[in-house]
């Protein structure tokens, strides 16, 4: 292959600022002109299996290590590409194979993506120089834009198919030229040219504390209740822990009766049947998803005493929050405000004894 040497290719963009790896890998192969596939053949051959699995969940070391030698990239730049880089920051431990907290799941089935894993903003993708995928996009708490503010898509909105930027040139022998990863795999609609949507929050402070998680993931720390929290995920696992009790369990509920309708916000109500049966919140949709978030943050707004008005309807208690950790391990702001959460349930449950006995003597 004329330009590329077995070690520093002469063409070689780095990564940019907050990219994924997949988004990174499309440019360097169309910076030599070449389709996707054909130009990581031609590089690797069969060794190294790239484009039948999701890449920015599994790509082992050795595809890594190849990427930051060939282009001159120190491999911490490379590693900090793919989602396993949130491992202790975002979530305790990543594992390629398994359902991971927070991480979208791409939902693999041969070479096709069933689930909707890569979410966009389509202002981001058009203003930028060069446009490009941002390893946040994947994560399921990051709904809105924290630059724009406006709310993110997980599909494309001409053809409604999930966003598989390196699918675009596949299966089209007879065109040669790489498609920009700005448009549509299926469709070729531009996803820049989306309209956007922009959601008031329900205050302030929610608005803020979206922002703060976009920052407790890039930093892998972040802070609550004036306390700092040595790992973002810290804050992430609460959260995940609230989403979930707002929804409550499958097969326990109907629309009424879940817990998220116990809340102070009647608009909500749009959602909750749209809500469905599911396991899971990362098995909505980004709209879906959205909602449940701003509420969850909402509840956990002068942590914890919202969430303690609201833990009888929400059918949650400490067990929940320490979420099967012994006491020991929790740390800092969870470590605070679970002995606040036990003072507290300890007393309600002593105020709860005591009537039945003053009412029968
Ligand atoms: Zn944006
Ligand atoms: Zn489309």
């Amino acid at each position: 292959m004329r330009g590329i040497s077995p070690d520093l290719w002469t063409i070689h963009p780095h990564p940019l600022n907050g990219e994924i790896l997949s988004s990174w890998m499309v440019r360097l192969a169309h910076a030599y002109g070449y389709k996707v596939q054909t130009f990581y053949n031609l590089v690797f051959g069969r060794r190294i299996e790239i484009w039948n699995r999701d890449i920015d969940r599994s790509a082992s070391i050795e595809l890594l290590e190849a990427l930051a030698r060939h282009t001159g990239t120190p491999f911490e730049v490379v590693k900090a590409t793919t989602l396993a880089a949130y491992e202790g920051s975002v979530f305790d431990y990543h594992d390629p194979n398994r359902y991971t907290h927070w991480v979208l799941p791409a939902g693999i089935y041969h070479r096709k993506r069933r689930r909707f894993s890569m979410q966009y903003c389509s202002v981001c993708l058009a203003i930028g120089e060069i446009p490009y995928f941002r390893r946040f996009w994947r994560l399921g708490f990051i709904t809105r834009c924290p630059e724009h503010g406006n709310l993110l898509k997980d599909c494309c909105s001409t053809c409604g198919a999930p966003v598989v930027f390196h699918r675009a040139e596949l299966g089209r022998r007879w065109e040669t030229a790489p498609v920009s990863i700005r448009l549509c795999w299926k469709c070729r609609a531009d996803l820049a040219h989306e309209t956007v949507e922009v959601r008031e929050p329900i205050d302030w402070k929610t608005s803020v504390a979206r922002k703060n998680l976009w920052l407790f993931a890039e930093l892998g720390w972040g802070f609550a209740e004036k306390r700092t929290l040595q790992y973002a995920r810290l804050y992430f696992e609460p959260l995940w822990m609230i989403c979930h009790a707002l929804l409550g369990k499958p097969g326990r509920w109907n629309a009424s009766t879940r817990p998220i309708a116990a809340l102070p916000f009647p608009e909500f109500e749009n959602y909750l049947p749209r809500l469905g049966r599911r396991a899971h919140m990362l098995d909505y949709r980004i709209a879906d998803r959205d909602a449940v978030i701003e509420l969850a943050l909402w509840v956990l707004e002068d942590f914890p005493s919202r969430l303690m008005a609201f833990a009888k309807p929400m059918r949650i208690c400490f067990s929940h929050f320490a979420n099967g950790r012994e006491e020991k391990d929790i740390s800092g702001w969870l470590e605070l405000s679970a002995e606040k959460w036990r003072i507290a349930t300890a007393i309600s449950r002593k105020r709860v004894q005591e009537v039945p006995s003053a009412s029968s003597s």
